[in-house]
């Protein structure tokens, strides 16, 4: 490159053997973006074109070598930020939402051909399937689909970095805890009770991901005549509603029955366990000795992320889509008296095609232009 010399490394895949399942060749070069910059550049004259966004991962496609959720996998693979979102794309890759699908729309293949071959042959009055089994297959495929979105409901809270929300009395150690665990001082402590005049927030790292920390300060400060704290009443409820994990926490002494909540906590806390003994309580922690901060930590990351283990499905919304759209169909049909033979077929195959779309085993080309210019990448 422009006079320079430097040890490169070229690796050759036949055909069949790469990535994309074409001849291609991979050229590595000490990691300088300088270096990079000009050898591309190189390449370009000699007439190489830049891939464009999801290139390869189409191209792998076209080729075989790969169906539609395993070139999403990849591209959950690349967003993934934490190790659950890895895990789940990990699993789409390997094949686990066509492994579920599959059956599914091999059933109901099965009834549509049935229902085609009694309209073939409805000259004859002869007839495979009544309708009252199409229903019936119909409402068992409603189950099944409902079912497999109810074991992907927790992807979509990795959608979002997970909200830790914590709250009780003035005093009862929110704002230590929550720089304790940031592990950097982000909030102003304070003996007065309801010095802390904000929602403050903090990132906090656990095992598995980052959670987003908000301490509702203001709960009890239910002044009628101050607008700011009337304000910062309503913004804690809020942050409550929208909580992942309502964490409540208590003073190891206190008595009081908890301050009333809309909904139950997650976790119940007993803080400064240093200076009473805890009862009562899921967890006593003490910000002074970091009594119980690790097992608080752990027990985040469960409730944030799920419990080890729990296997969670990478769905996007397009496959949410697909399934409600093919449920929708045969909700239809279900719930619909005796109709005409050809409108049961309709129905049926309007379902098949709309599970099949998931896995590109029916595509349209604007559905493919769709997953692969998602990708940010060339790859
Ligand atoms: P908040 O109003 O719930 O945010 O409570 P703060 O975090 O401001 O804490 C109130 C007071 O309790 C402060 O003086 C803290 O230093 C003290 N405190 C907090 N955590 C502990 C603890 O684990 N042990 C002891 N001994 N004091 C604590």
């Amino acid at each position: 490159v422009d006079g320079l010399q430097f040890v490169a490394l070229l690796l050759l895949f036949e055909k069949g053997r790469s990535y994309t399942g074409e001849e291609s060749a991979e050229l590595h070069i000490p990691g300088n973006p300088l270096l990079a910059r000009m050898t591309l550049e190189e390449l370009y004259v000699a007439g190489a074109k830049p891939a464009e966004p999801g290139e390869f991962t189409a191209r792998a496609f076209f080729n075989g070598r790969l169906d539609l959720t395993g070139a999403e996998a990849v591209a959950a693979t690349i967003a993934a930020s934490n190790q659950r979102e890895l895990d789940a794309a990990r699993r789409l890759g390997a094949g686990e939402l066509a492994d579920r699908v599959r059956p599914i729309m091999d059933h109901l293949t099965e009834t549509l051909a049935l229902v085609e071959a009694g309209i073939d042959f409805s000259e004859e009055d002869i007839s495979f399937i009544s309708q009252d089994e199409v229903r019936r297959n119909a409402r068992d495929t409603v189950a099944s689909l409902r079912q497999l979105l109810a074991d992907t409901a927790r992807f979509e809270r990795l959608a979002h970095e997970p909200l830790v929300v914590l709250c009780g009395r003035p005093n009862a150690g929110k704002s230590t805890l929550l720089n304790t665990l940031a592990g950097r001082q982000r909030a102003i402590v304070s003996p007065v009770a309801g010095t802390t005049r904000d929602l403050l927030t903090a990132e906090v790292t656990l095992m598995r991901g980052t959670v987003r920390l908000l301490d509702t300060a203001g709960l009890e400060e239910i002044d009628g005549d101050d607008p700011i704290a009337h304000q910062m009443h309503q913004r804690a409820l809020r942050a409550i509603e929208q909580a992942d994990v309502l964490l409540l926490l208590q003073e190891a002494g206190d008595r009081q029955p908890p301050p009333p909540l809309s909904r139950q906590p997650d976790l119940v806390v007993r803080t400064k366990c240093d200076m009473a003994p805890a009862a009562d309580a899921d967890l006593a922690i003490s910000a002074l000795t970091g009594e119980g901060v690790d097992r608080l930590r752990e027990q985040l990351d469960e409730l944030a992320f799920g419990a080890a283990g729990d296997e969670t499905l990478a769905l996007n919304t397009r496959h949410i889509r697909q399934i409600e759209q093919a449920m929708a169909e045969l909700e239809e049909l279900a719930s619909a008296g005796e109709m005409n033979e050809e409108l049961v077929a309709e129905h049926l195959r309007l379902a098949v095609d709309a599970l099949g779309e998931i896995t590109g085993m029916v595509s349209t080309d604007d559905l493919l232009g769709r997953i692969f210019s998602s990708f940010c990448i060339g790859k």
